[in-house]
């Protein structure tokens, strides 16, 4: 039998049902960032798709972003204070009339479009391409917040839990889960 604690479950939450969709056990001394494409790949075997996958600041991370994106899943992730962002690199483009404002975007296109607030500049929008300081949903929108403030269909969440092993999600967890997402 496995020593009972040192390990972490890493788990992908479905935030409408606080069920887990998918998980992996590993060694607490195992790097947690090259677990999120196993969950992810998981989730979408167990015939879910996601649209929206909320982490916390300690995935903020580029890797992230591609391993999301890459699966056509938007990450929602807090901005960990990086020299880039001290250097305000995460901000819209600006011009004279003010901060630009989100016009959209598009996933095809792997970009956002921002906009000049009075439309007065030549050209009056421009198509910014999606990283970990420009996501497709923009931290500043209604949207990210809803994301992480609230719960809902279509989204799933990256949780690490430090616990022993026997307290892993229960093993009828994938059963519950797929009959949610009928
Ligand atoms: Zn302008």
């Amino acid at each position: 039998m496995a020593a009972p604690y040192g390990y972490k479950v890493h788990a992908a939450v479905c935030t409408a049902t606080s069920l887990s969709v998918a998980w992996k056990v590993e060694t607490a001394k195992d790097p947690e960032l090259p677990v999120v494409p196993v969950l992810l790949d998981s989730v979408a075997r167990r015939g879910f798709a996601p649209d929206v996958c909320v982490m916390d600041r300690s995935y903020d991370v580029d890797v992230i972003y591609d391993e999301t994106e890459s699966r056509r899943i938007r990450p929602v992730v807090p901005l960990r204070q990086t020299p880039a962002v001290k250097a305000g690199k995460d901000k819209p483009p600006a011009c004279e009339h003010g901060e630009w404002t989100f016009a959209g975007s598009d996933a095809e296109r792997g970009a956002s479009k921002s906009r000049c607030p009075t439309a007065e500049c030549d050209p009056q929008s421009v198509w910014v391409k999606a990283s970990r300081l420009h996501p497709l949903i923009p931290r500043n929108s209604d949207r990210f917040r809803t994301f992480t403030t609230s719960a809902g269909h279509g989204r799933a969440r990256v949780r690490r839990f430090e616990a022993p092993v026997d307290a892993a999600p229960a093993a009828g967890a994938p059963t519950a889960a797929r009959a949610v997402a009928r």
